[in-house]
């Protein structure tokens, strides 16, 4: 059997948003699964739209998913375009180069090959004579499109030109898409397309037939805003006697709204889901699910990486269309986050806390750690719901103290008594603090809400924290004393 290879052939003109990533995530998926390899492609013949530092990006973030390409561009090649960078990886492969600016002399050789037999021809048209054909066509309300004047004209090679496909007008064309099935065109209204500029820079439907074939592609994977161009890579399969690859389109990701996501609508990049403390594998698991399920009756919905890679096949993704849904992306992070260790939580959370200017203390995290992953859906909540476990100076939401029962008057006698207790308390293990405060609801004839409130906001700053005890023992009895008397301060 041949080995499974796909690409992920991204356009370096910004950021990795939710479609790309999925995209990429599927290539990846289906060649692990069929014990395969899974190509990085920069295809960045558009040079007018290419952003600096678009492929360091894409790489860092395939990184940060965890994911190594089989095959990519070797770290000469990332320097060639600048983009090499201190732990840049050096992946390279056999059928290198993988970015489409060094592939130029191939492009050219198999446009001329297209050019002798016929399937293309050179065109010298100005721009002025395709200007006055587009305004003619709007004239006569034609489509727009090349006239085909130079289709007969055997202009030289040796004169400014580009090379197009000459297309068979009205030609039915059909294919079987792996996911959507068979798709037909009753005729194919495009108009010759350009091939290759006449800078000798390949265009998309070129560039991306070529690198297909001799890169050995298998499968195709996209999004199904390339499947018009795929009767013209068809046409250039053909004409090559080349056999195409199995292409699949993957649906469209819609937002919630119904309507499609796009990095102007809603679709949040790769990097902001990492910044705001979403977990990769969440990510993997979430965007996988979107377009793919894995099978009849199955109600599971959470899958290690090597269960996806185990079930991942392409006759279960979906052909309809699927919903980015960022409250079920939530969902399954908080799912993601209890099932971490203490230890990968902790070094998870680590950064966020020190990103939020606190100085993280292993022994008082430690008591709370639990409480606090049971809690948090993504790692950017960690740092306010545990800052007055790593800073000196809190600020206190006083006026909440006040309430069932409890006014100024109360709040200090709260904040005395608790003083005095805590002053004689030797063992500051959580059950020794709880025995010796429970108690002053109790003697002032309140309820031990309110009461532990007002303890809580001296200590912590909050009306909602963590377990209130754990904290106070967290933070040991000096601190925890001078938090109170703080507050008996401000209370004035
Ligand atoms: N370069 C195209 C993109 O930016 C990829 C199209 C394809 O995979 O054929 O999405």
């Amino acid at each position: 059997m041949t080995e499974v290879r796909t690409r992920f052939a991204p356009s370096p003109t910004g950021l990795m948003h939710v479609g790309g990533m999925r995209t990429a995530f599927v290539a990846w998926l289906l060649a692990k699964h069929h014990g395969g390899k899974f190509l990085l492609r920069i295809e960045d013949t558009d040079q007018e739209r290419l952003v600096p530092g678009a492929v360091r990006f894409i790489i860092e973030e395939l990184q940060w998913f965890g994911i190594v390409p089989d095959e990519a561009p070797s770290r000469a090649e990332l320097k060639e375009i600048g983009e090499d960078w201190d732990g840049a990886p050096d992946l390279g492969g056999p059928c290198g180069p993988y970015i489409q600016s060094h592939r130029g002399p191939r492009y050219r050789e198999v446009a001329e090959m297209l050019v002798a037999s016929g399937a293309a021809y050179r065109c010298d048209c100005t721009a002025e004579m395709l200007a006055e054909d587009r305004a003619r066509q709007q004239e006569r309300k034609e489509s727009p499109g090349y006239s085909g004047r130079c289709r007969d004209r055997n202009v030289a090679a040796d004169k400014p030109h580009v090379v197009r496909l000459k297309i068979p007008h009205d030609a039915s064309m059909s294919f079987d898409d792996g996911i959507k099935g068979k798709i037909t065109w009753d005729s194919i209204s495009l108009r010759d397309t350009v091939l290759l500029k006449s800078d000798g820079l390949p265009l998309y439907h070129l560039a991306v037939v070529v690198d297909d074939h001799d890169m050995g592609i298998t499968q195709v994977l996209r999004g199904e805003e390339w499947l018009a161009s795929t009767p013209i890579h068809l046409l250039v399969y053909k004409a090559l006697g080349w056999t195409p690859p199995s292409i699949a389109h993957l649906p469209v990701v819609m937002g919630t709204d119904g309507k499609k996501l796009s990095k102007r609508r809603g679709a949040p990049a790769s990097n902001l889901l990492r910044e705001q403390g979403y977990l990769a594998d969440a990510i993997l698991n979430y965007l996988t699910l979107i377009g793919w399920n894995p099978g009849e009756g199955t109600e599971q919905e959470v899958f290690s990486r090597q269960e996806l890679i185990e079930k991942f096949t392409l006759d279960r993704c979906n052909s309809a269309n699927g919903v980015f849904d960022p409250a079920k992306l939530l969902w399954m992070n908080g799912l993601y986050i209890r099932r971490l260790s203490v230890e990968q939580f902790t070094d998870a959370v680590k950064p966020f806390i020190e990103k939020a200017g606190l100085k993280f203390d292993e022994a008082r995290w430690r008591p709370l750690v639990a409480h606090v992953q049971e809690r948090a859906k993504t790692l950017v909540e960690v740092p306010p719901m545990v800052d007055y476990l790593f800073t000196d100076k809190i600020a206190r939401e006083m006026k909440e103290m006040f309430q069932k029962g409890v006014d100024a008057p109360k709040a200090k006698e709260i904040l005395l008594r608790s003083e005095s207790r805590l002053v004689a308390l030797e063992d500051f293990s959580h059950t020794a603090l709880e025995a010796a405060l429970r108690p002053i609801a109790e003697e002032l004839g309140l309820k031990v809400g309110p009461m532990l409130g007002v303890v809580r906001i001296a200590v912590t700053g909050k009306k909602v924290s963590p377990p209130l005890f754990e904290s106070m023992s967290a933070l040991g009895k000096e601190v925890t004393l001078v938090r109170v008397r703080e507050a008996l301060g401000e209370l004035g």
